[in-house]
């Protein structure tokens, strides 16, 4: 029997393209079915926690302070998450900076084209430590009035949990605007290759990774801007409250999405010296090309060359 041709699929979920290849899939149904499923966990995820939509179950939580808010597992998972890269990383990271990002602008919802402004009032001493978890009630209670934002831990969830309907299939790949999970090999390699943008000309490749059953997350400088002259971009050092300006783009290399995701846009924040010992300490690879095209990188990223 001849193999079916590759399947391949786009939406439009959390801003962004997400494209779903199966290379020759046994059946066209089942893929389509399993992309379908996939898919749906874009919406979902996007649907909870998205800081653009006043009903989502972030914002709603959010608009609580003071009492333990019943959530569900999914925004739980995505909290303990966040909350546990925060204390990784010294607070470099942090999911508590919301109403900073709205206040400088990153609060536009892209569905509707409207301006979010959520009205609700924040502390500028909130941090992640005033986010508290209560595991067995599966409750958040907020200790300060602050907002969330788990933009830097929801696409790469959304790109795991995604992987998991389609695992009967063994070559295929998700990518969500850059970030990216691969599983088995491409069209015409032994791996997948997967181009990253040169951060000052991002229509270029700088470098091709050759990688397979792995997720490459790059966070760019260049990628979202605030709609109010806000002079930096959409990552925020929780200390100045300003864009860290010594990273052009990073880019990491680990075995889920949630992961790479999360571990980057800690590691941007750190700047490239830390960040790049802060990535080492964690197990994964990661690139950081600064705004004059200097590259930097961790001992074992190199292997991604080959
Ligand atoms: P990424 O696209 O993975 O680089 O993540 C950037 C997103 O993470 C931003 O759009 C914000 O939603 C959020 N973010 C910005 N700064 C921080 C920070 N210091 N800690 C955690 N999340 C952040
Ligand atoms: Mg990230």
């Amino acid at each position: 029997m001849l193999p079916s041709p590759s399947f391949s699929r786009t939406i439009v979920s959390m801003d962004t393209f997400v494209t779903i290849d199966i290379i020759e899939p046994d059946s066209a149904q089942a893929a389509a079915e399993s992309v379908e499923r996939a898919f749906s966990w874009f919406s979902e995820i996007e649907r909870r926690c998205s800081r653009f939509d006043l009903d989502s179950e972030v914002m709603r939580l959010s608009a609580q302070i003071g009492s333990p808010v019943v959530v569900s597992e999914l925004l739980f998972q995505a909290i303990t998450f966040a909350l546990s890269v925060a204390e990784l990383s010294g607070g470099a990271f942090d999911p508590t900076l919301g109403g900073s990002l709205e206040a400088r602008g990153f609060n536009r919802n892209y569905q509707t084209g409207e301006t979010v402004d959520s009205g609700l009032r924040t502390a500028a001493v909130a941090t992640y430590a005033d986010v508290v978890l209560d595991p067995v009630g599966s409750t958040i209670t907020l200790l300060r009035p602050l907002i969330l934002d788990l933009g830097a831990v929801v696409k790469g969830m959304a790109i795991d949990l995604a992987a998991l309907e389609l695992r009967s299939f063994e070559n295929y790949s998700i990518n969500a605007g850059g970030d990216i999970y691969v599983a088995g090999h491409g069209p015409d390699s032994d791996r997948w290759n997967i181009g990253l943008r040169n951060p000052r000309q991002p229509d270029q490749i700088f470098e091709t990774l050759r990688v397979s059953n792995v997720s490459v997350c790059t966070s760019g400088d260049y990628e979202r801007r605030s709609g109010n002259g806000f002079a930096g971009h959409h990552i925020v050092n929780p200390k100045t409250r300003r864009s860290p300006p010594a990273i052009a783009s990073l880019t990491v290399v680990a075995p889920t999405a949630m992961v790479a995701d999360a571990l980057g846009t800690a590691a941007f924040v750190l700047g490239p010296r830390r960040g790049l010992r802060f990535l080492e300490r964690q197990g994964v690879e990661g690139l950081i090309v600064s705004p004059t095209l200097v590259s930097h990188e961790t001992k074992g990223f190199s292997r991604y060359r080959q």
